[in-house]
C-alpha cells in the first residue's frame, strides 16, 4: 500500500509518497553475517509541480535500520522539504540530520529523490549536473560464500557475460575461503581483477594469515576484514598485510573517516549512500578519504536500479572514485525501477535528465 503525505500548496515540494517493499532475491545471497533471499526497500517519490523525484532506501543492520525504521522516520523529513530550493540538493542533508541523527538509509532515499528533481529541472543527467563527464563505467559482480565448484562455475560465467572483476566473499573460513579463492583464480586467469571481502568475518590473526597464503593470488583489495570496531587489527592490517586493505562497515560518517585516517587503519574505503544518508553525506566522506590519499570505491546494499543509478552518478562526477561495486539489482528477480544501462560488465548512466529510471508504481498496488 502507497502512504502518501501532503505538503501546504505554498511549499515548492508539494507531496512525498513512499511505499515499502520486500524483492526476491534470484539466488540466496551469503556472506560472513549471514544469509539473505531478500532485498528489502523503501521507495520514495518526491513531487514538486510536474516533476518527480524518486528515491530508494535500503535498511540493513550495518545501518541499524529496518523498513519498520525507515517508514517511522520518512513522516519527520516532511519538514526538511518545507520551502526547500530545488536548485541547492546540497543544503538537505544538514536540514535531515538536524531533524533527527541516523538513519542515513532513509535519508539517502529523500536526498537522492531531491538530486533528481535539482537534476531534472537543470535539464541534465543527474553526474552532468554534479559535474561528471565520463557515463560510464565498469563494476564488478559478487560471488556470495558458497562450495567451491558453484563459486567457479559462477566466476566463469561472470566473465563471459564480460565483468572484469570479480568480488569475492569471505570471511567464514579462511581454508575454504582461500580453497576457493584459489579455484577462482585458476578458472578465469591472471586478467580479471579479484576483490575479497571479509565483512567483519575475522580476527585480526586469521586476516593476516589469510592475506599473506593469498599473496601469490594478485588480489587488489581486502574489504573490512575484522569487526567494524577493531581499529587496532585494521591498523595492523593496513601495515602488514600484503593486500591493500578497505574499510566499509568501519565508514559511516565523515567522522568515522578521519577517525579511520588518524588512525592509520585502511588503504581505501567503501562508500555507499545507504551508509552516509544520500549524495551529500557520500561526497563529504569522499573528499575526507581523497585528502587522506584513500581511492574510494562505490558499494551498494541489497538495491534495486534506482538506488545503484543514484549510486553510479555519485562515482562518474567524483574524480577520487577508482571502483565500483554496484551490482545488486543484478540479483534481484523483479526489479520495479528500469532504465540503467549495462553492458559487458558496465553501467551506463541513462542520458535522460536526473537519475534517468522508471519505477513502475502500478507495481505495488
Ligand atoms: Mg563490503
Amino acid at each position: 500500500m502507497i502512504s502518501a503525505l501532503a505538503i501546504p500548496a505554498a511549499m515548492r515540494i508539494g507531496l512525498i509518497e513512499f511505499v515499502s517493499i520486500e524483492i526476491p532475491r534470484k539466488e540466496r545471497f551469503t556472506i560472513a553475517r549471514g544469509s539473505s533471499d531478500v532485498a528489502e526497500n523503501v521507495f520514495v517519490a518526491v513531487h514538486a509541480g510536474d516533476l518527480v523525484g524518486q528515491g530508494c532506501a535500503a535498511p540493513t543492520d550495518v545501518t541499524g535500520e529496518t523498513r519498520v525504521s525507515v517508514l517511522d522516520v520518512l513522516p519527520a523529513f516532511v519538514r526538511a522539504l518545507d520551502g526547500h530550493e530545488l536548485r541547492k540538493p546540497g543544503e538537505l542533508a544538514d536540514k535531515l540530520d538536524k531533524i533527527v541523527p541516523g538513519n542515513p538509509s532513509a535519508k539517502a532515499a529523500i536526498d537522492m529523490a531531491v538530486y533528481d528533481l535539482a537534476a531534472q529541472e537543470a535539464g541534465v543527467p543527474l553526474f552532468r549536473f554534479l559535474g561528471g563527464t565520463r557515463d560510464r563505467m565498469a563494476t564488478d559482480m559478487t560471488i556470495g560464500i558458497m562450495p567451491t565448484a558453484p563459486a567457479v562455475e559462477r566466476a566463469r560465467r561472470w566473465v563471459k557475460d564480460g565483468f572484469r572483476s570479480l568480488k569475492v566473499k569471505v570471511g567464514a573460513d579462511p581454508r575454504s575461503d582461500l580453497e576457493r579463492l584459489r579455484a577462482i583464480r585458476a578458472a578465469v586467469g591472471p586478467r580479471v581483477e579479484l576483490r575479497v571481502d571479509g565483512n567483519q568475518g575475522y580476527a585480526w590473526g586469521q586476516a593476516l594469515s589469510f592475506a599473506r597464503a593469498a599473496k601469490d593470488l594478485d588480489i587488489a583489495i581486502f574489504e573490512q576484514p575484522v569487526p567494524r570496531t577493531d581499529y587496532e587489527g585494521m591498523r595492523t592490517l593496513a601495515e602488514s598485510s600484503p593486500i591493500p586493505v578497505m574499510a566499509d562497515e568501519m565508514v559511516l560518517t565523515p567522522d568515522d573517516a578521519k577517525r579511520v585516517r588518524w588512525s592509520n587503519c585502511a588503504r581505501a574505503v567503501n562508500l555507499k549512500l545507504m551508509k552516509h544518508g544520500g549524495l551529500t553525506r557520500t561526497s563529504d566522506v569522499d573528499t575526507i578519504c581523497a585528502s587522506a590519499g584513500y581511492p574510494t570505491m562505490v558499494g551498494c546494499m541489497g538495491e534495486p536500479q534506482l538506488s545503484i543509478a543514484a549510486g553510479l552518478h555519485f562515482a562518474l562526477a567524483s574524480k577520487n572514485v577508482r571502483w565500483l561495486d554496484l551490482d545488486s539489482w543484478l540479483n534481484l528477480a523483479s526489479d520495479p525501477s528500469t532504465g540503467l544501462g549495462f553492458e559487458k560488465g558496465e553501467l551506463i548512466a541513462p542520458s535522460k535528465p536526473g537519475l534517468g529510471i522508471d519505477v513502475h508504481w502500478a507495481a505495488f498496488g
